[in-house]
């Protein structure tokens, strides 16, 4: 009989094959090493993928890969973005309430132009937590849209609702037996995420128009002063890094297996 860890090995494999399958082909659109590929999304899908992204905040989903989701929606892929929070503290001048219900709305109006489906895990904006109830939370959310691939913020980032957001979407996964591709996005590199140096990119020079609308719907963050500050430059500098006008740059946290062997040494 086989016991657990070979059980939730063996479950792996077989996901992860699939979903390495449907990054490494090109004609899926998929994320690639060094050089993206551009223009080669299919009209017609042949396996539909689930895309799942987990931003802390309204907005940091669209701002750090909306491009690369729009990419996959509109290649007929299944997008999700879970919100960990709704942006409750985001303005001492209104209360929680009045922050949140505004802010849900710009993260749905965001959602519906990306085509993208909006959820919401329920944390408290600038008060997220990360413990065994919360990991729990967030294992069942993201087993629930059962995703082949999920984007998550690199927990390395100046903003603890951004760190917390990444470590529980790194738990899920590691709770999950690793069954679905875990990849990490970048937000006011700089400012807040530290330290990303990715090796992947998704050429997102056909979609940036439709990637800035979804970030513009987010008009109580002065989204134009953030796009010029930060993500324009981003976008074109990791479009210079990879041999396109635009793209958005991701960590794939790689499993063991795909390890690099390095020469002279064994394992
Ligand atoms: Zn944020």
């Amino acid at each position: 009989m086989m016991n657990k860890n070979e059980s939730s090995r063996r479950k792996f494999v077989k996901r992860s094959t699939a979903g390495i399958g449907a990054l490494a082909f090109s004609r899926f659109g998929g994320i690639s090493k060094g050089s993206p590929v551009s223009g080669l999304f299919p009209n017609k899908v042949e396996k539909i993928l689930h895309i799942m992204c987990v931003g802390a905040h309204p907005g940091d989903p669209e701002f750090g890969c909306g491009g690369t989701l729009a990419r996959y929606s509109d290649a007929g892929h299944h997008v999700s973005v879970l919100y960990l929070t709704r942006g409750e503290a985001g303005d001492p001048s209104k209360s929680y309430e009045e922050s949140a219900s505004l802010r849900t709305r710009e993260a749905e109006t965001a959602c519906k132009l990306l085509n993208v489906k909006p959820l919401f895990a329920g944390q408290i904006d600038a008060n997220t937590e990360l413990n065994k109830v919360r990991i729990d939370d967030m294992v069942r959310l993201i087993q629930s849209e059962k995703p082949d691939i999920l984007f998550t913020h690199w927990p390395l980032d100046t903003h603890p609702d951004h760190q917390v957001a990444g470590l529980l979407a790194f738990n899920a996964w590691a709770r999950s037996g690793e069954q679905f591709q875990l990849y990490y996005y970048e937000v006011n590199t700089g400012s807040e995420t530290m330290d990303f140096e990715p090796p992947d990119y998704v050429d997102i020079s056909g979609v940036r128009e439709k990637k800035k609308s979804a970030m513009f719907a987010h008009k109580t963050q002065n989204p134009e002063e953030i796009y010029a500050d930060f993500f324009k430059t981003m976008e074109e500098f990791r479009g210079l890094q990879s041999g396109v006008k635009a793209a958005e740059g991701f960590i794939h946290f790689k499993v063991k297996g795909e390890r690099a062997t390095l020469s002279g040494l064994q394992s």
